[in-house]
C-alpha cells in the first residue's frame, strides 16, 4: 500500500466504478489557504476538507466546489426518471429524492441536489456529486422497484442514472 493510498476508512465509502471515473476536477482545483469560508453556503475549509463548522475569525473567502459547480451549471450527476408511474407518484418520488440528500447533508455537505425539473413528462434531477446521484438511483430502485441503469462517463467525473417504471 503506497503512501498516497486513501485510508481504509475512506475507501470503504467508495464504489469501485467511481474510482475508475477518477476524481472530481472541482475538488482538485479547490485547495484554498486555510481556514477558508465559502461566501455562498458558509462551509468552512479546514484540514483539507470542506465541512460545517463555526466560522473562524480570519477566514479567506473561497467558493466551495459544490457552489462552483452550481454557478457553472455543470452537474456531476444526472438522474432521469421516466415512465407512467411518475404521473400519479411525482410527489412521493420527489420526497424520496430530497430525503436522500438530507441523509448525507451532515456527513457530505458537498453532495447536493442542484435542480429537480419536470421536462416533457420526465423528472430530471441534477447533483453536484456522482455519489449522491448513484445513491438516489439506488434508493428509488429499493423503494419503488422499476428499472435502474447507471452509466459512468469514463472521461469526466460524471454519472447518468436512469430510472423508469
Ligand atoms: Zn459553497
Amino acid at each position: 500500500m503506497s503512501k498516497n493510498e486513501p485510508r481504509a476508512h475512506d475507501r470503504s465509502h467508495r464504489d469501485r466504478q467511481i474510482d475508475e471515473v477518477g476524481h472530481d476536477p472541482y475538488h482538485a482545483r479547490s485547495k484554498p489557504a486555510e481556514p477558508a469560508v465559502c461566501p455562498q453556503c458558509g462551509l468552512i475549509y479546514h484540514k483539507g476538507r470542506w465541512q460545517r463548522a463555526a466560522r473562524p475569525e480570519k477566514a479567506n473567502e473561497y467558493v466551495c466546489p459544490a457552489c462552483h459547480r452550481a454557478n457553472d451549471r455543470n452537474p456531476a450527476g444526472y438522474i432521469t426518471l421516466t415512465g407512467p408511474y411518475l404521473g400519479a407518484h411525482g410527489e412521493e418520488l420527489r420526497r424520496l429524492i430530497k430525503n436522500e440528500q438530507e441523509r448525507v447533508a451532515e456527513s457530505h455537505p458537498l453532495q447536493r441536489i442542484m435542480q429537480i425539473e419536470d421536462e416533457n413528462g420526465k423528472l430530471i434531477v441534477t447533483t453536484t456529486d456522482v455519489h449522491l446521484a448513484r445513491r438516489i438511483g439506488d434508493a428509488l430502485h429499493a423503494a419503488f422497484q422499476g428499472e435502474l441503469s447507471v452509466k459512468y462517463s469514463p472521461d469526466e467525473f460524471l454519472v447518468r442514472v436512469n430510472w423508469t417504471r
